[in-house]
Formats: structure tokens, sequence, C-alpha cells
């Protein structure tokens, strides 16, 4: 393992320093394979080195450099009109950036901007949540133990309960609430799945309110639950989605997505290197093999498998709960057991997975994953388990 005494500590790191990847695999650099059922944090989605998405890197940082956004290109203006046709939103204009926190943080001031002209300044969001590191996100992100070192931050939001129609309805009483802000699949806070029934709820109060609903997509978006916005599967459209991780295949990318309403003036917002030639290629051939190889299918037919090989060959009571849509799952292991532990086992089995929320064990694999990879990762969860139950 390298040292790296320079290095700040932000993430209570792993004892591994990978080398090298390719599809779902990856070498550390003592020559030892795994099975990357992070998939860089759910950014990999078509795994390591897709040669089409490394081409596509290679073409674009070998016909120009960077070029700021004070002029047009051709990857970024393809990209924007092909966002705005896969996204259930009309006539939808796009804002890039470079990261997950960085679309929140432009969706989070868009939609303050609307609500305060609509004289209804509060923005409702969830407990439990995660929309980033930023101060506009972290203030809105409903877990108090990451926002408390900073307090106090942004005052803009008003948090209920996930899942709880009649905490929203109070919420929304007072009518000074311009928007509603979730993730309709909670990620960092446990892989929770918000139901059809509360979604679709949900939009029906606020249209009744006259607030957006605005949905964080950067953990579920972009195919990772086999469809371009997590919110499609309660057949909700939202008025406006940020976007990332899994959109640049591993190039950092952010996307926020709004009707042309809305659409912030010239000097309102901006990014330096948000829609950057590279980034913008890497993600049209993100687009390009999901949309050929019919990976929106295969997320759903793997995940499916995924759930039941686990169901399967999990020891009887070591899981309290499997959640989640797609290839976003969550393993939520049982009281008695520490996930941390679980996925130290996995990794001493040749497999990499993460924690989310309290006692989960989260997978986020490539879309390109297949039937026999899902086998291992199931035998692994299996096996780890028994061996953290005993
Ligand atoms: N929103 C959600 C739902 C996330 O899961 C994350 C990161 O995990 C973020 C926002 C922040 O994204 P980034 O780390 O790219 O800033």
């Amino acid at each position: 393992m390298i040292d790296e005494p320079a290095v700040m500590r932000t993430y209570a790191r792993y004892p591994v320093t990978l080398v090298r990847g390719e599809g779902l695999r990856v070498w550390d650099d003592a020559g030892r394979s795994y099975l990357d059922l992070i998939g860089g944090l759910g950014t990999l989605s078509l795994g390591h080195c897709h040669p089409e998405w490394v081409e596509a890197v290679e073409r674009a940082a070998r016909t120009i450099g960077m070029t700021s956004n004070l002029v047009a290109t051709v990857p970024q203006a393809v990209l924007a009109d092909r966002l705005a046709a896969l996204v259930p939103i009309e006539d939808a204009r796009v804002f890039f950036c470079n990261s997950g926190a960085e679309a929140n943080e432009a969706l989070l001031k868009l939609v303050r901007k609307h609500a305060l002209r609509e004289g209804r300044p509060a923005i409702v969001v969830l407990d439990g949540s995660f929309h980033g590191r930023t101060v506009a996100t972290l203030a809105a992100t409903g877990q108090p133990s990451k926002r408390a070192p900073f307090e106090p931050l942004v005052d803009w939001f008003r948090f209920v309960p996930p899942g709880d129609l009649a905490a929203l309805d109070e919420a929304l009483a007072p009518g000074d609430v311009g928007a509603v802000f979730l993730e309709p699949v909670l990620g960092e806070g446990g892989v929770v799945p918000l139901s059809i029934g509360y979604l679709r709820g949900v939009r029906e109060r606020c249209d009744a309110a006259g607030a957006l609903l605005a949905v964080d997509e950067v953990q579920a978006g972009a195919g990772r639950v086999g469809e371009w916005l997590s919110i499609s599967l309660a057949g909700v459209r939202p008025d406006v989605a940020s976007l990332a991780k899994a959109l640049g295949g591993g190039l950092p990318i952010g996307a926020l997505v709004s009707p042309a309403e809305l659409s912030f003036e010239p000097g309102e917002h901006a990014s330096t290197f948000g829609g950057g030639p590279v980034p913008c290629a890497a993600a049209l051939s993100v687009l390009d093999v999901i949309e050929r190889d019919g990976l929106l299918g295969s997320v759903r037919s793997m995940g499916a498998l995924l759930r039941r090989e686990v169901e399967r060959l999990v020891p009887a009571g070591s899981l309290r709960e499997i959640r989640g849509r797609g290839l976003l799952m969550g393993f939520e292991v049982a009281e008695d057991l520490d996930a941390t532990t679980v996925v130290h086992g996995l990794r001493e089995r040749g497999v990499l997975a993460s924690t989310a929320g309290t006692g989960v064990v989260r997978f986020t694999p490539p879309f390109t994953i297949d039937a026999g990879e899902v086998d291992v990762a199931a035998k692994a969860l299996a096996e780890a388990l028994a061996e953290a139950a005993a």
C-alpha cells in the first residue's frame, strides 16, 4: 500500500491501493484482483476503461483543449440536446458543472430565485437526505451530524420525514414553500427508495401549492435504476433535476436540467470548467453505449437477479432488509451485525463494496455487470454475513 501522509483524511480509506482496472475487475499494487461493486461510488457506469469511453475521451483530448464557456463547443451542444430529450422535462435547458454538489448548488440557486420571485421562499427537504458538501447543499442535507460543525448554514430549508405525506402537508400549510427538493431513492442515507404513492402524493401537493418539485438524481439518475431519472419509476415528472455520477462514466460532470422559463440569465450562475469538451464527450459515449447495448434493461434485470440471489443465499436472519432499485442496492444488516465488518469480509473475499447510512452495505456496480459477476457478489455477501454472524 502506498504511504500518503500529505493526503487530507476526509475519507476512512480501505487499506488498498488500486493500480489498474478493466470492466468490473480491479487490481491492487500487490497484484491482487477484486470485483469492484463500488464502481467509483456510482460514477463508473460502463466499468473501468470501457474501450468506447476511452476512445471518446482520447479523441476529445486530442481534438481541442479547454475552451471556456465564452464559446460554444460541439460536445457540449450535442450532450445538452441529448439530455434535454432524455429527461421528462418540457422545453428543457441544461447547465453543466463538475460534480453532484455543484449541480445541486445550481439547482438550489435556481429554485430559490423562482421561490423568492413567487413570494414563497422556503424549500422543503427530507430528513436522512444527502445533497452534497458545499454550504447550501449541506444545509439541505437531512443529516444533522454532517451539518453541525458548520452551523449556522443557509436557512432556506424546512425538513420533513421521508414517506410522510401528512408531515409534508403540515410543512406546506403556511403557504410559503416555493419548492420541494428530494432524492427519489435516498442514497447516502441508506439506499431508501421512496414509494410510488409518496412520490405521486408529493407531485400532487406541489401542484396544489404552486411549488416546484426538484429532484436530486445525482446518485440514482443517469440509468442507475434502469431509467434516466429514478423518479420515472413512479411515473412522476419533476420540474427540475440534477444529474452527475454515472453520467460521466468516471470523468467529473454534473448537470442541472430545468425548463427554459426558469433558466438562469447570463451572469447569474457559471462554471469555468463546466461542460468542457472532454467530460462532455465522455458523457456522450456513456449515453451512446447505454442506448446501443440496452443497458437500462440490463440494469433492471441484473438488479433483480442480484436481489433474488442474495435472498436465496444469505443466512436467515443476517439481513433486516434488502432495498434499492436497479443497480443501486442496499443490504441492511441485522441489528447485532456491523456493516463495516461485512464490507471488510467482502474485501477479504475479493469484492469491493461501500456502506451507506447506518448498517447498510451498498453495491453500486457498473451497468455492464453480468450474471456471473452477480453470482460472485451474492455468494461473497452471503459468506461475509455468515462470518460476521459467527
Ligand atoms: N447528491 C446525492 C444524491 C449524492 O449521492 C451525492 C454524492 O454522493 C451528491 C449529491 C454529491 O455529489 P458529489 O460528491 O459529486 O459532489
